[in-house]
């Protein structure tokens, strides 16, 4: 008996396979047939691009590798409809971070503002004017200064 995570992995392999050779499908003239798994794109929600581009006719699977981790990954039509349709995203943005490494980087970006909002609630330290920096240099007066001639 495959464990799931067994099982996982060989139909993580088996789309990354197909979604390669979906790559060099040309989805914005190619509509005769349509591919297994491609989801048809709505050209009304895609409005909000201002190009001078086609739009694609359908989404197919892709695969990138995470520029952060270079781990293997399917950016499937599924997420790509509800990238480019639902959240309005940008119809040449493409996905370049898998996603344990987009949780790491929104993890951390709360943890900042959790940090941050903390920080404004707390009472400011007694002593407060002392950790805003060393008081501001005064220039010293040099017109007292005794004049020397060189050479
Ligand atoms: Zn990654």
């Amino acid at each position: 008996m495959k464990s799931n995570k067994q099982r996982r992995l060989e139909i993580k392999a088996k789309r990354l396979k197909r979604a390669k050779k979906l790559l060099e499908l040309d989805t914005i003239h190619q509509i005769k047939v349509l591919p297994q798994g491609a989801i048809l794109a709505n050209h009304e929600e895609l409005k909000h691009n201002n190009t001078y581009g086609f739009f694609p006719e359908y989404y197919v699977d892709v695969s990138y590798t995470c520029c952060d981790c270079g781990s293997k990954e399917i950016w499937t039509a599924k997420q790509q409809k509800w990238w480019y349709e639902v959240a309005k995203g940008n119809i040449n943005s493409h996905a370049v971070r898998c996603y344990g490494c987009r949780k790491k980087i929104r993890d951390e970006k709360a943890r900042q503002k959790k940090h941050m909002e903390e920080m404004a609630e707390k009472e400011p330290h007694s002593n407060e004017a002392f950790f805003k920096g060393p008081p501001k240099r005064i220039k010293p007066d040099r017109s007292s200064r005794p004049v020397r001639f060189c050479g």
